[in-house]
């Protein structure tokens, strides 16, 4: 143990002084006895990097692996390949059909990928779904706050899809189950259910068919072959074809929920990881959550964006390429170690002209999800983690570029940050960049990322933004 700690604190000072030097004045500022100090340039967050702290363990609990029982392959939570049944009717799945392929959506990927769209109940079993987008059960703006605040009425193709579904008994039966486990989760007795008519229940299904909150979740649970419930599938186990699909599937939901919903204002675009990160289960999906407001963030950064249309560049991207923070890049995107985040954050930004995710074309869609797809696989499996898309609003003019953060939730936001709005964060940007540059070349090594350059190979250009272009 002692010998342990004798390293860490060696690599501790060796890594402090490897940080090179910043600017006075940009967003990092690091004191004589090692402290970073951190203002996110484009929401102001003030964050602080202590040493000492920064050598913690990632993963504070771990629980023992359990064996899993073949018996529940299939069934280890409401969103596995065998309980269909268990969420909302799904809008549409993305099957894999048999067949050769080269990678990417319109080129198949172990086979031609195809979407289905309002299958009815009977047929649900009659394909694997790889990705579904289904409604959230527990919607965080639910279908009432549309109907009471803005007089919103389902579209005619989302009625007549809710029609066809509860015309089939397997149909009928499974809306009705699926009321009847919400109701019970909110609180109602089945005393209360007993007393409700038919209509009054399936009046509570409006919002599987029109509402504004959808899940794009994802085939396996654990990875093919697991043995222990611990090898669960992350985002960075998927091959980067399925994961390309996984990304273009989700901008495409996206894009639907605005036409769905023309009252919405903004799409937030999120997976959650692990619980710790807030998910419900310990199963690979995305939200998706229409929103009738941007958030002050969003408005912080249009503010800045309204000052200078190249903020994106000269704050984000150039600074980063300054201190030597990039990680990754490719032909379309380039990834670094972010800087004023509450958490430890990878930004991956697109460097297309295009702004909003659906608008980007295969090549540069699959470049992002390139190396989104390679940041989850060096975050690793264990670490909670909340993916966050941001890109330009419906409405707004002013051009944006598509970027994810990739936050590693690996510590509370405790008192200290809610009495000073300055949050600790236990590993800096050089840290964060350090662990997952070696981890990004381990990783192509094995031939499990796609290809990239990665760290000091990274062209790494000033102003390769090109959002402002389009
Ligand atoms: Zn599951």
């Amino acid at each position: 143990m002692t010998a342990f700690r004798v390293r860490a604190r060696t690599r501790a000072y060796g890594a402090a002084m490897r940080v090179p030097d910043v600017p006075d004045g940009g967003p990092l500022t690091r004191m004589a006895d090692g402290t970073i100090k951190q203002v996110n340039p484009l929401t102001g967050t003030q964050v602080w990097t202590v040493p000492g702290r920064a050598h913690r363990p990632l993963r504070a609990t771990a629980t023992a692996p359990a064996p899993l029982d073949p018996a529940a392959a299939g069934r280890l939570c409401a969103f596995c390949e065998r309980n269909y049944l268990r969420t909302p009717p799904e809008k549409s799945r993305l099957v894999r059909r048999a067949g050769r392929g080269d990678g990417g959506p319109g080129r198949g990927d172990g086979g031609r990928w195809e979407v289905l769209e309002n299958l009815p109940a009977e047929r649900l079993d009659d394909t694997v779904a790889e990705f579904r987008r289904v409604p959230n059960l527990f919607e965080i703006l639910p279908y009432e706050y549309w109907r009471a605040n803005y007089g919103y009425a389902p579209p005619a193709a989302a009625e007549a899809h809710r029609r066809a579904y509860l015309a089939s008994p397997a149909g009928r039966a499974h809306v009705l189950a699926v009321v009847h486990d919400r109701l019970l989760a909110e609180g109602r007795t089945e005393a209360e259910w007993s007393a409700m008519t038919e209509g009054e229940r399936l009046a509570l299904s409006a919002a599987f068919f029109a509402g504004g909150h959808d899940l794009v979740v994802a085939r396996r649970h654990v990875v093919d072959g697991a043995t222990t419930d611990a090898e669960l599938a992350s985002a960075g186990t998927l091959t980067p074809g399925e994961h390309h699909h996984f990304t273009a599937y989700t901008a495409a939901a996206a894009r639907s929920l605005y036409e769905a919903i023309p009252y919405a204002r903004y799409v937030a675009v999120f997976q959650n990881w692990l619980r710790p990160a807030g998910a419900s289960f310990d199963h690979l999906h995305k939200q998706l959550v229409a929103i009738d407001e941007r958030g002050a963030q969003m408005e912080a950064e249009l503010e800045r964006l309204a000052s200078n249309p190249d903020v994106f560049n000269d704050a984000a991207l150039n600074y980063a390429i300054t201190a030597h923070l990039v990680v990754a890049e490719n032909t379309h995107a380039v990834a670094f170690a972010g800087f004023g985040h509450r958490y430890p954050t990878l930004e991956v930004y697109s460097k297309s002209a295009h702004n909003a995710p659906w608008e980007h074309d295969d090549d540069e869609l699959r470049a992002v999800s390139d190396v989104v797809h390679a940041c989850h696989a060096a975050t690793g499996v264990l670490v909670p983690t909340n993916e966050e898309w941001h890109y330009r609003p419906v409405g707004v003019r002013a051009p944006m570029p598509w970027r994810i953060m990739l936050k590693w939730r690996i510590s509370t936001v405790a008192g200290f940050e809610g009495g000073t709005k300055i949050y600790l964060n236990t590993i800096d940007p050089w840290a964060l960049r350090d662990r997952v540059v070696a981890r990004l070349l381990g990783l192509r090594e094995q031939g499990r990322i796609a290809p990239m350059q990665i760290g000091r190979e990274c062209p790494a250009v000033p102003g390769s933004l090109r959002y402002a272009a389009g």
